[in-house]
């Protein structure tokens, strides 16, 4: 079968790869149907990342000024966000069937473990850490491929509602996240004001702002130096403040740091009234990164930070978008199919969906 492959910087590929199969009794097959960018994935593509194939990794303990060096490069087997359509199922599977339509969460995590249990699904201890599909995480493959292995089909899958697969590709990832950064907060604060700081998590931020939205947050306000993405936030219901990074005179009970800047982060702690909640989805690969420690003290900002667990979040998100209420495909700037996928992903827009045959 094909399987797309990040080769370096600037460059994927299909290549073949065996097929998998069921090798276990709780695993699935799946195909899927729709698959998305992710915003690291345009990070890793443009170099803004800093990740390497496994053999150079060797490097980094070996050669440590030498591995600083490399450009990053591949190969390993790249995409991560996907809707699918069940092919077989394990003796044991017994939440979906052949045929079902299911979002497939982009961290493997079994269900069964003391984290899973509690909902930290990003960090499953029956896996190694951090394992996903996509990433060089582990011998999970890419969900930009034909078939695609669930090892934990009953914990991992979740049944799609019955809206297009466009709708669905990147709930499995960048759709939750953003959801989990206003979610709950909004829940324990009906309506409460939200500013956005938007950025390198440039999907992941603007489907915050339409979270928000949806949710019924009385007021949606984004800031981002980029002038494409503040359209498109305004056209989602958002009030666009401006492109810089700075604090805002009122403070708002619920922030959300999509930056991946240290400017916006700030900006994001320091606009968080006393007593709200600051969420930082943006990735910080710095190994330090300057935080108003101070401010945040004082003003008693709660501040949250982590990968999202795509597992735990994903009823919620699934029934937002079934009813109608969350429409992601707002934040999709190219429609590409399948075979497109090696340069689609290219794409210098904010949202890439792929589908199989025409988009
Ligand atoms: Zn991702
Ligand atoms: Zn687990």
């Amino acid at each position: 079968m094909r399987q797309l492959v990040f080769e370096r910087v600037g460059r994927l590929s299909f290549r073949e790869a065996a097929a998998p199969t069921i090798t276990a009794p709780e695993q699935a097959l799946v195909t899927p149907l729709a698959v998305a960018r992710c915003d690291l994935d345009a990070a890793i593509v443009e170099g803004r990342a800093p990740f390497r194939s496994r053999p150079l990794h060797a490097l980094r303990s070996i050669a440590p000024r030498l591995f600083r060096s490399l450009p990053f490069g591949g190969p390993f087997a790249f995409g991560h966000e996907c809707v699918a359509e069940v092919l077989s199922v394990g003796q044991e599977v017994r939440s979906v069937k052949p045929g079902d339509r299911v979002v497939v969460p982009f961290q493997i995590s079994c269900g069964r473990c003391e984290r899973c249990r509690r909902g930290v699904t990003a960090s499953c201890s029956a896996v190694p850490h951090a394992a996903s599909y996509g990433l060089g995480r582990g011998d999970w493959g890419s969900v930009m491929a034909d078939v695609v292995r669930v090892p934990f089909a009953d914990a991992m899958l979740v049944r799609a509602p019955d809206v297009s697969a466009v709708e669905l590709a990147s709930a499995g990832d960048n759709v939750a996240d953003g959801h989990r950064a206003v979610a709950s907060f909004l829940a324990a604060r009906p309506g409460a004001p939200v500013l956005v700081v938007g950025g390198e998590a440039m999907s992941v931020g603007l489907y915050a702002v339409l979270c928000a939205v949806a949710l019924g947050s009385e007021q949606v306000d984004y800031i981002d130096p980029d002038p494409a993405r503040r359209t498109l936030a305004e056209k989602l219901g958002a009030r666009v403040l401006g492109a810089r990074y700075e604090k805002q005179s009122r403070g708002y009970p619920i922030t959300v740091d999509a930056s991946a800047h240290p400017d916006g982060l700030a900006a994001a702690v320091l606009s968080t009234e006393p007593g709200g909640d600051c969420t930082s989805v943006g990735i910080y690969f710095a190994k330090r990164t300057p935080f108003p420690l101070l401010p945040a003290f004082m003003n008693g900002v709660h501040f949250h930070t982590s990968r999202v667990c795509s597992r735990s979040e994903l009823p919620a998100v699934l029934t937002l978008i079934g009813s109608g209420r969350l429409v992601p495909s707002r934040v999709t700037t190219l429609l590409a199919r399948f075979e497109d996928a090696p340069e689609a992903f290219l794409h210098r827009g904010v949202k890439v969906v792929l589908t199989r045959g025409n988009p």
